[in-house]
């Protein structure tokens, strides 16, 4: 593939030739209106290296991201220049994205040969890491050139996971602006029984049609904002655990992926009215999360506890809708739930002063947490090993947080009010536009919903607000506020 330098105007040092194609279409009308992907993307060099502020230099592996109207007509162009034509293609798809693309992507590439693998789109698969691995060698055998996937969330994801594990590259067919996945260096994968995000290899090449992702079922523009309202919990823990723990933190990411949020409320605002300016806000803040990701190689800037409880209900099969039952839409509903929590929480924080030898001796006093595993989290019990096992906490690191939290707490608490201020504004606007982020709407069990939220930190080990709890001692207090919302049953 030709460098990254060649497909993106590269601000930094000017020389490349812009192959980014934006979508100046008369379909819509506010086409020169900055993109921030492009932006974030034209900070990187030729080798799609960007070293930082933050310290660390960041790597893109995507060599070409087409959005634009004719994008699936400009890959096929974009194929037969990069890879020769005869180019032989595994083509993954299901029954309705092959409707929605596929057969335009197979039909615009006819030089290519092409061998097609269409999964069953009703009910939606299943991600496993058996399913990945089947088509891994099933691709391998087919002696093939490249695989490409044509689909948003779940086919994309098993497109990546799959070119991983076959060693093929790939290229995505965007069909929905449903995730926030697409550039992402993860897939959400099931690997034994738990759904969570695991590595994958990242795509060469992007393909957002404007026109088949305009098309897409209204749901799937709503998981796309329920998606991206995760950003702003994602950027408040970001943010606490560097304050507090020294985390890496790398503000042009994190600053990426809220930017993205607001971007999407945006689009939320115009659905109706603007239907393709929409399209192409919420597809561009979807690709700029994703690309924040997949620099700093992890889901730190787009997901905190929130995707720990969506992929929670994912695991445990809790929504009892279908139609519903999208990563997105479970991300906006577990962030709606979230916000009165660290709302109170935070409140809480206003005027509290930890009592530290009352605490340090609370925690010499705390049984080991398997003592006080639920048993209904004994299905988890692999993937809480995992975590915990990975965490190191004494009674001097929680001695050394409780002193960081007294010296830095207004600028904690500053930050935490800035960020749920924004997310309280989003979540009331997109109830208002009629996102079914409720647990009602997903037909989720109230013991669903408290489960996770009691076992966060032992479900994902990253830092979160539920630690900061945890060392100042009033977890128990959250969790109270969490049994006495009434939005868990709303
Ligand atoms: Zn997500
Ligand atoms: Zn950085």
């Amino acid at each position: 593939m030709p460098p990254l330098s060649q497909y993106l105007k590269c601000a930094r040092d000017g020389r490349a030739v812009a192959e980014y194609t934006i979508a100046p279409t008369s379909a819509i009308p506010c086409a020169v209106k900055r993109l921030i992907s492009k932006d974030f993307l034209s900070r990187f060099d030729a080798k799609g290296e960007l070293p930082c502020t933050c310290g660390s230099v960041h790597t893109l592996l995507t060599r070409s991201v087409l959005v634009s109207s004719d994008a699936i007509g400009e890959s096929a162009r974009l194929l037969a220049e990069s890879k020769g034509t005869g180019v032989r293609l595994w083509v993954l798809s299901d029954t309705n994205t092959e409707a929605a693309a596929g057969g335009s992507f197979k039909s615009a590439v006819r030089a290519a040969r092409v061998v097609s693998r269409v999964l069953p789109g009703t009910p939606r698969v299943r991600p496993t890491e058996e399913l990945a691995r089947e088509l891994a060698r099933e691709a391998g055998a087919a002696s093939v050139d490249l695989i490409v996937a044509v689909g948003s969330g779940v086919i994309s994801d098993l497109g990546k996971r799959v070119s991983l594990l076959s060693g093929l590259p790939n290229w995505c067919v965007a069909t929905a602006p449903s995730v926030d996945a697409y550039g992402s260096a993860t897939a959400a994968i099931d690997i034994n029984g738990y759904h969570g995000a695991v590595p994958c290899r990242v795509s060469e090449v992007i393909v957002a049609d404007l026109d088949v992702i305009g098309r897409a079922p209204r749901v799937m523009f709503h998981a796309g904002m329920g998606d991206l309202l995760a950003k702003f919990i994602a950027h408040l823990d970001w943010n606490l655990a560097h304050v507090m723990t020294g985390e890496a933190y790398c503000p042009l990411a994190a600053d990426t992926a809220l930017e993205s949020a607001r971007a999407a409320l945006d689009a939320a605002r115009r659905l109706d009215e603007e239907p393709a300016e929409a399209t192409r806000t919420l597809t561009d803040a979807g690709l700029s999360s994703s690309f924040a990701m997949q620099a700093t190689g992890g889901s730190r800037p787009a997901a905190s506890v929130e995707h720990t409880l969506a992929h929670f209900w994912e695991t445990a099969h809790s929504s009892g809708r279908d139609s519903l039952d999208l990563h997105g839409i479970l991300a906006g509903t577990a962030s709606r739930i979230i916000l009165p929590l660290y709302e109170s929480f935070y409140q809480r924080l206003e005027g509290f002063t930890p009592d530290v030898s009352r605490r340090l001796a609370a925690f010499d006093a705390e049984p080991p947490w398997r003592e006080g595993l639920a048993m209904s989290l004994h299905p988890f019990m692999a993937k809480i090993e995992e975590e915990m096992g990975q965490r190191a906490f004494s009674k001097a690191v929680l001695a050394e947080r409780l002193a960081t939290f007294v010296e830095r707490r207004h600028t904690i608490i500053q930050k935490a009010r800035d960020m749920l201020g924004e997310l309280a504004s989003s979540v009331r606007l997109l109830e208002k536009i009629g996102c079914p982020f409720t647990v009602n709407d997903l037909d989720i069990r109230r013991e669903n919903v408290l489960l996770p939220l009691h076992s966060v930190r032992l479900l994902r080990r990253r830092y979160s607000s539920f630690d900061l709890a945890y060392e100042l001692g009033i977890e128990e207090s959250i969790m109270r506020d969490a049994e006495n919302n009434p939005r868990l049953g709303q």
